[in-house]
């Protein structure tokens, strides 16, 4: 097998179709060096080498060295230089990349191949000392830092004790002679770490390959595969990429940057990106200097600026997709070090991917696999009560880094961001910057904030990643670490403090502020969900209970309620008394008459489900949960109710006592009800027809689908379907009008599921209500399991929660089996979804290869439904 994959002087062994082979970066440099642009010569060793080492007891195939080898001498002779040379010596970085980016997760080396010779070369090369030391000194502090692990802060302390001696307090005004001193003083720190820091480049070089291998398995990037849900074993490991050095130090005609081929912030068809003069990349991520806007190197260099856009324009139509690029200007000449596909915020992504839709580059299809479910659900979420902002103290501004709105108390460091969240405390993290230590702790935090940092500093680009609201470079804030406050605009914020933070102005307040949900789709979102409609197969209905929430439902696209549960209408004013009245009436003639009162408050609820629903199905589903819901079993609220009810205290206790069911949940509840009480179905079917009627007379189109809830027998079935019929038909016919309605039922007993066959030559269509199919399938109570599941979670029992994503093993096979057994009798039978599955992504996924006709899910869900139904389909 190939292990080392050259690229530079024209050609490329490797392309962006290695991806996996040669990770994400060492693929797009070898396609860059393909299309002809100016990439920096060098080499990538594959994933499969990373995968070897861990697999091998951290030792490399025997081969290796020789590849490695080869390698280099390519790249002396393209390069003209030589590796360890007195006179003309190559130094290169060494630089981590997997398949999927992990951003600033593993370790970079640069300059790699200065030695106190090679050092004199530079100096004498670029005939610029001053340059040539301060890059020495970099290397060794890196080199230690990273490949031998000695800490960073003692080089820290070496270099200000440095600057203090001589009276500076930047690195800018230390000259030649200045980092000469700190080369020494770093010397002596490795000494003292017991290590030694090595002068043969080619022992610098394996020392670092095997760093960045080893950094695979440190704890950050553990963490942060965990975080984004990278399982163990999912890649094979990182590649490493050994480039020849360019520098953006040495001059105001050099310097660094980051652009993006469109915002990632809105998605806006604009170039974005920081420009800084004189400078390494590592200084831009790192948050330390504040970068200018993209713009600057117009005015700098404007024929660089112009082959800049340029080549951002090429990249973006080679890949299709928004670039994240890294670029050095060495003494005038622009170097790529970097493209890859721009991590965006949600709002961003959808306005890209439907851009690139109306730009001839994709099609419709791709771009809703560009955007993902959580980015939409993330599109409906939340943004400050504005009346609140307006009462509230500003108390900063910094850069809007990711948007969204967020309130939570102040903590300072990540591990307490960590432990506070665990204990559901919203905190917002405030630090000075972030670096990859702090992402355990970001990931808890509500949100962000930082003091230094631009628009593409580690803060910004994780928290962008996350989607969490974030504001970063707030030069306002004033950090005291030690004292745990910080001061801004006069006002001094404790630790623990409340502050709210609003990710997409930028701007921060002193105190709690509420956040709002945004409601309705439009723009581009719209736009995208019509794509998804032309594409998915799978139906997508919600479930709503009052015209409020189907109205909502309707504007996010849902075509039919799935399911009403009306039992949630008789909570509503003073419906809970009359359906009281009802439950403890002594005879058959004392429930009628209080059903009698319910039903005109039913049928005008259903007239406004009817309405909202313009003529899409609306399934409404009868009476399901057990009746001791409705009552209160605390003595005072008994004594209370006990006369308004015309009954005595004594008389409710025992209706109550009896009422009192050890499992409720496998008690006297849906159809059972209905079998004891039919009175209650006919009121409600009268309610649901009464209201169709008075639709239809009104000249609008009605399709009412009446839901017999959790049947196991088609006895009873049959039992509740003629009661249905016969009260529908009569009052159709007595209205002399044309109206059709279906009566179908709810396939969430095991029972039920496997005799479907048997059911489905009654009912009309079946809905999986998978909350009760999974509660006893699995026999997991629903209101208990919470106790119990992450320990099943934990040792691997179950994968996931099977209430959140369908237990597709052993539930999902109990909705295949009612599928064919329910299509072999009738095979128009209607097939939907209305248990909470219905809005998961994953379980719509399963849901659309069952074959299934739709879904149902809650109004908010709706969207999110729309699109991963969609891309179930493609
Ligand atoms: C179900 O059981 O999946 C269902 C939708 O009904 P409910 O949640 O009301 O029991
Ligand atoms: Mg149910």
């Amino acid at each position: 097998e190939k292990m080392v994959y050259f690229y530079g002087g024209g050609i490329a062994e490797g392309s962006a179709k290695l991806k996996n082979l040669l990770g994400g970066k060492g693929a797009n440099l070898a396609e860059m060096a393909k299309m002809g642009l100016p990439v920096p010569a060098g080499f990538t060793i594959t994933t499969e080498v990373c995968d070897y080492y861990w697999k091998h007891n951290k030792t490399f195939p025997e081969t290796l060295e020789a590849e490695v080898e080869a390698a280099l001498e390519r790249l002396e002779k393209v390069s003209g230089k030589k590796f360890g040379d007195k006179d003309n010596p190559l130094l290169v970085s060494v630089r981590s990349g997997a398949a999927v980016s992990m951003p600033g997760m593993m370790d970079t080396i640069l300059n790699l191949g200065l030695n106190d010779e090679t050092v004199e070369a530079l100096a004498k090369n670029t005939g610029n000392p001053r340059f040539a030391y301060d890059a020495y000194r970099r290397f060794i502090q890196m080199f230690g830092d990273v490949a031998l692990g000695i800490p960073h802060h003692d080089f820290e302390e070496a270099l200000n004790e440095v600057k203090a001696e001589k009276g500076v307090k930047s690195d800018i005004e230390l000259e030649a002679e200045d980092f000469k001193k700190v080369v020494e003083l770093y010397k002596e720190i490795y000494k003292k770490a017991g290590k030694e820091f090595p002068q043969d480049p080619k022992k610098q070089l394996w020392i670092a390959i095997e760093a960045v291998f080893g950094s695979w398995m440190n704890d950050r990037a553990i963490k942060y595969r965990a975080i984004n849900g990278i399982k163990e074993g999912e890649l094979l490991g990182t590649a490493v990429n050994v480039v020849m050095m360019v520098f953006g130090n040495m001059g105001e005609d050099s310097g660094t940057g980051v652009c993006f081929t469109r915002d990632p912030n809105t998605g806006e068809k604009v170039k974005y990106g920081e420009y800084l003069p004189n400078a390494q990349g590592e200084d831009v991520v790192a948050g330390i200097r504040t970068p200018y806007p993209l713009e600057k190197l117009n005015e700098i260099m404007p024929d660089v600026y112009k082959e800049l856009i340029d080549i951002m324009d090429r990249l973006e139509h080679h890949y299709k997709d928004m670039q994240d690029i890294e670029f050095t200007v060495e003494k005038g000449k622009l170097y790529f070090l970097q493209t890859r596909t721009g991590k965006r915020t949600a709002k961003a992504a959808v306005k890209i991917a439907v851009d690139l839709v109306k730009e001839g580059l994709i099609d419709k299809a791709t771009a809703v696999m560009r955007v993902t479910p959580d980015q939409i659900d993330k599109l409906l979420h939340p943004a400050f009560d504005e009346n609140e902002v307006k009462k509230s103290q500003e108390i900063g501004e910094g850069l809007p880094a990711s948007p969204g709105a967020a309130t939570g108390k102040v903590v300072f460091n990540a591990d307490e961001a960590e432990e506070l969240a665990k204990e559901g405390t919203p905190v917002i993290l405030v630090r000075p910057e972030t670096s990859p230590e702090d992402v355990g702790g970001m990931n808890a935090a509500e949100g962000i904030l930082t003091a230094t940092g631009g628009m593409t500093s580690h803060a910004a680009v994780v928290a962008r990643g996350m989607g969490k609201p974030a504001i970063v470079g707030a030069e306002e804030i004033v950090i005291d670490e030690k004292a745990k406050e910080f001061t801004a605009r006069g006002v001094t914020v404790k630790d623990g403090d409340w502050i709210s933070i609003d990710g997409t102005t930028g701007k921060v307040y002193l105190g709690k502020i509420k956040t709002i949900k945004p409601l309705g789709l439009e723009g581009e979102v719209a736009e995208l969900l019509e794509y998804a409609d032309d594409i998915r197969v799978l139906g997508v209905r919600a479930n709503a209970d009052i015209p409020r929430d189907a109205n909502v439902a309707r504007n996010f696209g849902a075509e039919g309620i799935g399911l009403c549960r009306t039992e949630h209408m008789f909570f509503e004013g003073d419906r809970i008394q009359k359906m009281r009245r009802m439950i403890v009436s002594k005879t058959v003639e004392q429930r009628e008459a209080a059903l009698a009162e319910l039903l005109p408050l039913q049928k005008e609820d259903f007239k406004g489900l009817f309405e909202a629903m313009e003529g899409f199905p609306v399934t409404i589903r009868l009476l399901d949960p057990p009746l001791h819901e409705f009552l209160p079993n605390d003595e005072e609220q008994m004594k209370e109710l006990a006369p308004q009810l015309g009954i005595t205290v004594e008389e409710l206790k025992e209706i109550v006592e009896n009422l009192h069911e050890f499992n409720p949940m496998m008690g006297h509840r849906g159809v059972r009800l209905a079998i004891t009480y039919p009175e209650v179905a006919v009121m409600q079917t009268k309610a649901i027809i009464l209201a169709a009627i008075e639709m239809v007379k009104e000249g609008k189109k009605v399709k009412p689908e009446i839901m017999i809830p959790l049947v196991g027998t088609v006895n009873e079935l049959k039992y509740l379907d003629k009661i249905v019929r016969e009260t529908a038909d009569k009052l159709i016919e007595e209205a002399g009008i044309d109206l059709d309605y279906k009566v179908g039922t709810m396939i969430e007993v095991p029972r039920g599921a496997i005799t479907a066959d048997e059911i489905a030559e009654v009912a009309e269509f079946f809905s999986f209500g998978t909350n009760d199919l999974t509660q006893m399938t699995l026999g997991f109570s629903r209101d208990d399991y919470g106790k119990f599941i992450n320990d099943y979670i934990e040792k691997g029992i179950y994968e996931k929660d099977p209430f959140k994503h369908v237990d597709q093993t052993g539930v999902g096979r109990m909705v295949k089996i009612a599928k064919d057994y329910g299509r072999s009798v009738n095979p128009e039978l209607k097939l939907g979804v209305c248990g909470e599955h219905g809005g998961d992504p994953e379980s719509i996924e399963f849901f659309h290869k069952t074959q299934l006709d739709y879904v149902s899910c809650s109004p908010y869900r709706v969207p999110i439904a729309r699109l991963a139904a969609a891309q179930a389909a493609v």
